[in-house]
């Protein structure tokens, strides 16, 4: 049977070291979560972070627009944050409405406030395998996780389902600036299966019931970061637990896998880019 990968056990234990680490500062770290329209899941991310946020001694803001706010009025006020010392963090919550741009919204953040990790320039030095200001909070957080349990990741064959901007691109360039051999797959992939069969690792981040135990090589690590609900309304992920914790030695649930990592790395975030703008 599987070893559980606890993404909510390790939560709390860099929780609780970054709290007291922020007792120590003169000043809190400040971040602005900007939210546009009124998406009930949107809005409960929103309210975790902030949550987590005030547990850490983060002082933290929501600016929560219409969904008809412009283009041009969502810019000014990220240039009017960007130009404002007190805030240390921003971050957009994806997706936007369709007349807004989301590329140039994510441009428009100054990259040492950037704490999804997703400007052209944090984004740009992770692909060149040099140190962005911060990594992207869901790549982070499951890397925190293999390290928490010693997954060697050097050598290995990583496999990562999904090619987003958010998860599967970053995180394939992370196991990749780690050494790992990375395939990555997405929805025009041949014969998953044979690919999965032949994984050390796998990230699945498609949302999407799509791995099963036979298609896994004996004892594979897995990462699931998928998350949807299924037809009983119940919160799923990508992996049939069931006979794949029969096949993996390291599994992840859901919930309590990269979910809790990836607020916790939003966190982590915050509180480096306050270190990197009161640095002299
Ligand atoms: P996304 O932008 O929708 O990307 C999904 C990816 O899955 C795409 O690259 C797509 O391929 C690929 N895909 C779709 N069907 C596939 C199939 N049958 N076989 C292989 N690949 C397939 O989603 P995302 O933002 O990356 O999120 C992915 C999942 O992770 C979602 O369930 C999301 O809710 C969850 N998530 C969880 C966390 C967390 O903290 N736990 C954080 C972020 C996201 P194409 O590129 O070819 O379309």
């Amino acid at each position: 049977m599987a070893i559980i990968l606890d993404g909510k056990k390790l939560r709390d234990e860099i929780l609780a070291d970054l709290k007291a680490e922020v007792d120590g500062f003169k000043t809190e770290p400040k971040l602005v979560v900007i939210l546009v329209g009124d998406d009930p899941a949107s809005k409960i991310y929103v309210n975790n972070k902030k949550k987590k946020a005030q547990q850490v001694g983060i002082d933290s803001e929501i600016i929560n627009y219409p969904s008809d706010i412009s283009e041009t009025a969502l810019l000014e006020k990220i240039k009017e944050l960007n130009n404002d010392d007190s805030v240390h963090a921003i971050l957009v919550q994806l997706p936007l409405p369709e007349h807004i741009s989301e590329s140039k919204v994510i441009e428009s953040i100054s990259a040492k406030k950037d704490v999804d990790g997703f400007t052209p320039y944090n984004f740009g030095k992770l692909f060149s395998g040099a140190k962005p200001y911060v990594y992207p909070c869901t790549p982070k957080g499951i890397l925190l996780l293999l390290d928490k349990y010693n997954i060697e990741i050097e050598g290995k064959h990583a496999v990562v389902i999904g090619r987003s901007n958010i998860v599967g691109k970053p995180v394939a360039q992370m196991l990749l600036n780690r050494n790992a051999t990375v395939t990555v797959c997405h929805s025009h992939t041949k014969n998953l299966a044979d690919i999965t069969k032949t994984a050390d690792i796998i990230v699945s981040a498609v949302g999407k019931n799509i791995i099963k135990g036979e298609m896994l090589k004996s004892d594979c690590v897995i990462v699931d970061v998928g998350i949807f609900k299924d037809e009983n309304g119940k919160l799923r992920g990508d992996v049939d637990f069931d006979s794949s914790s029969k096949i993996a030695s390291y599994i992840s649930p859901v919930p309590g896998g990269v979910g809790p990592m990836t607020i916790t790395s939003l966190m982590l975030n915050t509180v480096e880019l306050f270190k990197l703008q009161n640095e002299n």
